[in-house]
């Protein structure tokens, strides 16, 4: 029989010694601070080693458009619960473990965001054959006794008989909800209600690179190690359809009212959509949308793109961040200049949730659009078609 893990992220504190958002929701390399421990989770949820993850937030957040509006995920994709967490930890870790449903459960606190996927499997053995397990580490310095009033130092204190406690923790979800619930919310972390309980718990090496980011130079180490686990790709995209007479013409799924000419193509031949789809799949290292969405196949004549192009942001959404979108539409006629912001504003809804109140305060636009005349010369100056580029940004996380 194998046993099932759930995934706790911890991410309901509300103080910020960095000053302004709570610091589990600032952006790190471009994703909220708690997104990497999520990450983490997904990983092991790809090996079949867990069932689920349950995000604890802080409760008057839970429903706003942070969390409220974050993508459900799909099939195919780990199950991920958001519930509103409480005033104290203890109280938000009893909140996330209500929501459980594996026989066991990693706790980890989202203020450690450089999680390996290596050190849960090590919890996950270590609590399976002995009960409980925590990482921990040795102290590197030296220590000193000192008066909690005065500050005065008393004496050394011998390190060899400490250890630093990290996360995640590893414990049985049932036995851990009766400790928890038995200790009130008053617990600097579950290991300590469970040593209190007197029960047993194993130690596993931790990581260092686990560490908890508390202050600003914390944060400085974690910016830097955040850009060293990324890396960029560019894609490309390109895409022309013709100008004729009887069609729609439809631009980044804005139809444009009363225009003379529109776009020919099988699909509604959104060339706007199809040349940011394909710097997307491009940066993804992804065939084109030809082959994804095949002109030889009925069920995409006359079809939606901006539909197309959502489809094609989740899938490479799977493969890491889209960081930014720029595009050249180029077109003699109509005059597209008073049409361009809610283009591209419909375009930017395409990846809305990534947006907005994500980074509150922070402008998260990644869409940029542009359009140039054909300059009366050539198959685009003589009003015959439309061509458009576009180049995508994907940041990938090589963890
Ligand atoms: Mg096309």
């Amino acid at each position: 029989m194998t046993s099932s893990w759930s995934f706790v992220v911890v991410a309901a504190g509300r103080g910020s010694r960095l000053g302004g958002l709570p610091k589990q929701l600032r952006p790190l390399g471009g994703r909220p601070l708690w997104a990497w421990s999520v990450e983490t989770a997904r990983t092991l949820w790809k090996e079949g080693r867990l069932r689920e993850c349950v995000l604890v937030v802080p409760g008057d957040l839970a429903e706003t458009p942070a969390f409220r509006d974050l993508p459900r995920p799909g099939e195919g994709d780990l199950p991920l619960r958001i519930v509103p967490g409480g005033e104290l930890r203890g109280d938000s870790v009893l909140a996330g473990l209500d929501v459980c449903t594996g026989d066991w459960v990693l706790i980890h606190d989202a203020a450690r965001p450089f999680l390996s996927p290596a050190l849960c499997r090590n919890l996950m053995a270590a609590a399976e054959e002995t009960g409980a397990a925590v990482p921990v580490l040795p102290c590197a310095d030296a220590l000193k006794a000192v008066d909690p009033a005065t500050g005065a130092i008393l004496g050394p204190v011998d390190r060899g008989g400490l250890r630093r406690t990290q996360t995640p923790q590893a414990f049985p979800r049932l036995p851990l909800l009766r400790v928890l619930r038995e200790a009130g919310g008053e617990v600097l972390d579950e290991a300590q209600a469970w040593l209190d309980a007197g029960r047993p718990l194993t130690p596993v090496e931790g990581d260092p690179k686990t560490f908890k980011i508390t202050d600003a130079w914390d944060w400085e180490v974690a910016v830097q190690m955040a850009e060293k686990t990324q890396s960029h790709r560019c894609g490309h995209g390109f895409d022309v359809h013709p100008l004729v007479p009887g069609r729609p013409l439809i631009l980044g799924g804005v139809l444009l009212e009363g225009a003379p000419l529109g776009l020919d193509g099988h699909s509604d031949a959104d060339v706007v959509c199809h040349a940011v789809a394909d710097a997307l799949l491009g940066a993804a290292g992804e065939p084109d949308i030809g082959l994804l969405f095949p002109a030889t196949e009925e069920r995409y004549r006359g079809a939606d793109s901006l539909e197309l192009l959502r489809q094609v942001v989740a899938r490479v959404q799977g493969k890491g961040e889209i960081q930014w979108v720029d595009v050249t539409l180029q077109a003699q006629i109509p005059r597209l200049k008073p049409h361009l912001e809610r283009i591209r504003a419909n375009l930017e809804g395409v990846f809305a949730p990534r947006d907005g109140d994500v980074f509150p305060g922070q402008d998260r636009r990644i869409v940029n659009l542009k359009v140039k005349s054909g300059e009366s010369v050539g198959s685009v100056g003589r009003g015959e078609c439309m061509v458009c580029h576009a180049i995508a940004t994907l940041v990938l996380d090589s963890r």
